[in-house]
């Protein structure tokens, strides 16, 4: 499955990057989930064209339509894993498809930062990690607990069975699925019916306490919420980060990253965190991005 632009993020950056690059003739697909957006919740009073309040859910759902109409894919998986090609990318899927592209756009919004333990924060680096590619190394030989709500932590888990000899699971967003559930099981994750509720150690992680009353004797804890963030995702691939903050990629003013062939637009470029910027900016990106395509395709 091999496309021209591969957009990652559904949300009205990614979605006018989308109408942009495919106006060009190019073969797009989009990765994501469009309820995952920012908008989704959102009430907008700040946005041209409308005289009154537009709800994001509504204008999220005309962008859709709009793509679909002009024949762009839309995967509704998140991506956690991009690898460089000789020419292009590989992507991967939370449910383990593989996609290339010869150009990236990166439209992942900005992660919400949200605490599981009330004293997480003290335990940073002495058992707590927020980044399994990170730091899997660590664990090896080691008993590791996996906590998170959504792919990045389901494909975590899976991750570290190839360091720590055991790794437990806890889907902090109701009910995982029979499929999901069952791909951990056959990788050999411990799938924890019981909430974790506390952290047991005095200066290191030694183990979480469940609501049951038992305690689950654990090296490290990792806290993947989400999808795979700016971070995780893009530092191996050697794109520049903002050095105060890595929640935010750096772009020049036509959305190239500082790698060739990926561009990055909207919230995850830096404030002001609003619609009318990560729409403009997913203007460029599509259009950017068709330019590269054409010069490495030779047309131009
Ligand atoms: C409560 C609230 C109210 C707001 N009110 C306003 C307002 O009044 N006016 C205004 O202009 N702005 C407002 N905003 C801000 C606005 O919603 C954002 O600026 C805008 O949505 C940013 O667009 P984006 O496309 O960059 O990111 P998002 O809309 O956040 O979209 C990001 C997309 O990337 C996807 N994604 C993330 N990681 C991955 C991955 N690994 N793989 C695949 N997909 C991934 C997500 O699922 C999502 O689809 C508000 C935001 C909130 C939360």
């Amino acid at each position: 499955m091999n496309y021209d632009i591969a957009i990652i993020g559904v949300g009205p950056a990614g979605i006018q990057a989308g109408i942009h690059a495919s106006r060009r003739k190019n073969k797009v697909i989009l990765f994501g989930k469009v309820s995952e957006s920012a908008l989704w919740h959102a009430h907008l009073e700040n946005y041209f064209g409308f005289e009154e309040k537009v709800k994001g859910k509504e204008l999220l759902s005309a962008g859709i339509k709009q793509l679909e109409r002009a024949g762009v894919t839309i995967v509704e998986e998140d991506i956690v894993k991009i690898e460089p090609l000789e020419k292009g990318f590989k992507l991967i899927t939370e449910r383990e498809k593989e996609f290339t592209a010869l150009a990236l756009i990166l439209a992942i919004g900005i992660k919400e930062e949200k605490i599981f333990f009330k004293r997480e924060k003290d335990f940073i680096g002495k058992g707590i990690s927020y980044c399994v590619d990170c730091d899997a190394w660590f664990y090896k030989g080691k008993r590791v607990v996996v906590i998170g709500d959504g792919s990045s932590a389901i494909w975590g888990a899976k991750f570290l069975t190839q360091f720590a000899t055991e790794v437990f699971f806890y889907f902090s967003k109701g009910e995982l699925s029979s499929e999901e559930k069952k791909k951990l099981v056959e990788k050999g994750v411990k799938v924890l019916t019981q909430k974790p509720v506390e952290i047991i150690g005095e200066t290191e992680v030694e183990g979480i306490k469940l609501d049951d009353g038992s305690v689950l004797k654990v090296d490290g804890i990792f806290i993947e919420q989400g999808a795979k963030g700016t971070l995780e995702l893009l530092a191996p691939l050697g794109v520049e980060l903002d050095a105060e903050n890595f929640n935010y990629v750096k772009v020049d003013r036509k959305m190239k990253t500082s790698v060739d062939g990926i561009f990055a637009c909207g919230d995850i470029t830096g404030p002001p965190l609003q619609v009318a910027k990560a729409v403009g900016e997913g203007c460029i990106a599509g259009l950017s991005a068709s330019d590269y395509i054409n010069k490495i395709k030779g047309e131009n």
